[in-house]
């Protein structure tokens, strides 16, 4: 039922153009904008998270993405001319089709602003859509329904389903045209597995370890207060949260000792998100007890504060590169620290750990910046500041490699990525056309041709092109005698 509404709703959709669709779109922008302290206040009740956060990572995000979404869609899926090399005869135009009907799946720390910029960029494109957000922040993503609510839009276009894990794999299950799916790397896995069943395809946004690199010659106070914001803002409950640190070996101790200095200062009360899931405090127990029996320095936290909160926490020392803080998602005001003594050791180093979705490198040299960050193993990275603002971007590819999944959200890559490519192709001479030389009946001079024009096109330089070209129209004049082609 839910995918058939959602088919039907969608037929009538997919005629409208890209500007009447986005027209539809925005009174969901301006009731989001009318009333962002309200929803702010939602978010920060769901999922526990710092109001300035709600109000800036899921509100102000989803405001500046929605914008430029609508400002952007109707160039970014307009029909693309592609010139032919081989048939220039012929042209061909590239058109951009929606899915169809597509799932998508949300995790519960950005409850608004992550499946939001799914959801609006889908049904830009053409798409019907069913969300499944997560059970952990049902309210936020009730939003997401009320906005578009406001809308103009076929009934079925846009369906909410609440429900646990067992709801999404029935969804899928079902077959979706496409699954769009944020969450763990466990859970992804299962996705992909069930799409394979069908097959349908899937985008994967899965978790991070976010490393940032240190020079001796940045700015230390600034990085400092970059890390310790980077580590745990929304209680560390983030894909591109700093969960490790690479500082060069000659600044290790006075870095470290600074960012211990900003971490004392957060107030946890007013700065630190809670743990919006409670599973997640057996991951961090589990880390914990992992670094206490391999022995690591823990210069500051390493304690829960309260049943949600575990204070801010920054491990160091011998073995912290074979230790779970370091190899594996803590999601958790936690980082891990190593030293570097060059560039090449960072970036070794950076590209250990099989995900790699954000990085950064600190440093006042940008030519050593870009160089090193070329070579990180990441989607993407940012020179002196966290990888994690780069998610509210909204013009940036958003996706990760390796274990981080594979895909990506916001940008063009996001938009495109809702919709697959369709060729249409005709002559450049009208409707009639004479056989084609490749056509039956098969004979030698045939070949002959096709020789002559495939090796025209591999030929070096004009003059040799224009020879082997010449020698295919020869070969063409003696096949079209010889065996008039009908
Ligand atoms: P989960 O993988 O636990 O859940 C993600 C979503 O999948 C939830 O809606 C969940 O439902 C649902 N789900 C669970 N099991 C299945 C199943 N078998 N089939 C289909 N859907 C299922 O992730 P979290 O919600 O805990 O989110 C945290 C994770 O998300 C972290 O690893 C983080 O790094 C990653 N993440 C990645 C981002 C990125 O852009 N790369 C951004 C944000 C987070 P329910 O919650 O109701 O059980």
């Amino acid at each position: 039922m839910t995918w058939s509404k959602a088919r039907a709703a969608q037929v009538h959709w997919a005629a409208l153009t890209v500007p009447e669709r986005v027209d539809r779109l925005r009174p969901a922008l301006r009731m989001l904008a009318d009333r962002i302290d309200e929803f702010a206040d939602t978010v920060h009740r769901d999922n526990g998270k710092p109001r300035v956060e709600a109000l800036a990572h899921d509100l102000g995000n989803s405001l500046t993405h929605m914008r430029w979404l609508f400002d952007s869609a109707a160039d970014l899926l307009g029909p693309t001319p592609v010139p032919l090399s081989v048939l220039p005869n012929r042209r061909a135009t590239v058109h951009r089709v929606p899915w169809g009907a597509v799932l998508i799946i949300g995790p519960w720390n950005v409850p608004l602003f992550i499946p939001l910029s799914e959801v609006m960029p889908a049904l830009v494109a053409g798409n019907a859509v069913v969300l499944k957000p997560s059970e952990v922040t049902p309210a936020s993503a009730r939003i997401i329904e009320e906005i578009l609510g406001a809308c103009d839009l076929p009934e079925g276009l846009f369906q909410l389903i609440q429900g646990d894990g067992s709801v999404g794999a029935r969804l899928i299950a079902e077959g979706p045209d496409k699954v769009m799916f944020t969450g763990s790397v466990a859970t992804g896995r299962k996705v992909m597995a069930a799409c394979a069943a069908h097959p349908i395809p899937c985008t994967l946004e899965l978790g991070g370890i976010d490393a940032m690199v240190v020079c001796e010659d940045a700015d230390l106070e600034y990085a400092a207060s970059a890390a310790a914001w980077g580590a745990t803002f929304n209680g560390g409950q983030v894909c591109a949260s700093v969960e490790r640190l690479l500082v060069h070996s000659s600044i290790r101790d006075v870095f470290l000792e600074r960012l211990v200095d900003q971490l004392e200062r957060i107030d946890p009360t007013r700065d630190l998100g809670p743990i919006t899931f409670a599973g997640q405090r057996a991951v961090y127990e589990a880390h914990l007890a992992d670094a206490r029996e391999r022995g690591l320095e823990v210069p500051i936290g390493g304690q829960f504060l309260d049943d949600s909160r575990l204070a801010p926490t920054l491990v160091a020392g011998e073995g912290v590169l074979d230790s779970s803080v370091w190899n594996e998602e803590t999601f958790g005001p936690v980082v891990a620290m190593t030293a570097f003594d060059t560039d090449d050791d960072a970036v070794r180093l950076h590209n250990t750990v099989s995900c790699g979705l954000t990085a950064s490198v600190f440093t006042t040299d940008l030519g050593r910046g870009r160089r090193m960050a070329r070579r990180l193993r990441a989607g993407l990275v940012s020179l002196n500041d966290i990888g994690a603002t780069l998610y509210g971007q909204p013009e940036l590819p958003w996706g990760g490699v390796g274990t981080s999944g594979f895909g990506r959200s916001h940008g063009a890559n996001g938009l495109v990525d809702c919709t697959w490519p369709q060729v249409i192709e005709e002559s450049r001479l009208g409707a009639m056309e004479p056989k084609r030389p490749w056509w039956y009946p098969y004979s030698a001079d045939q070949e002959d041709l096709l020789r002559e024009f495939a090796l025209a096109h591999a030929a070096d330089g004009k003059r040799q092109t224009v020879k082997r070209l010449a020698s295919a129209g020869r070969a063409a004049a003696t096949l079209f005698t010889r065996t008039p082609r009908r």
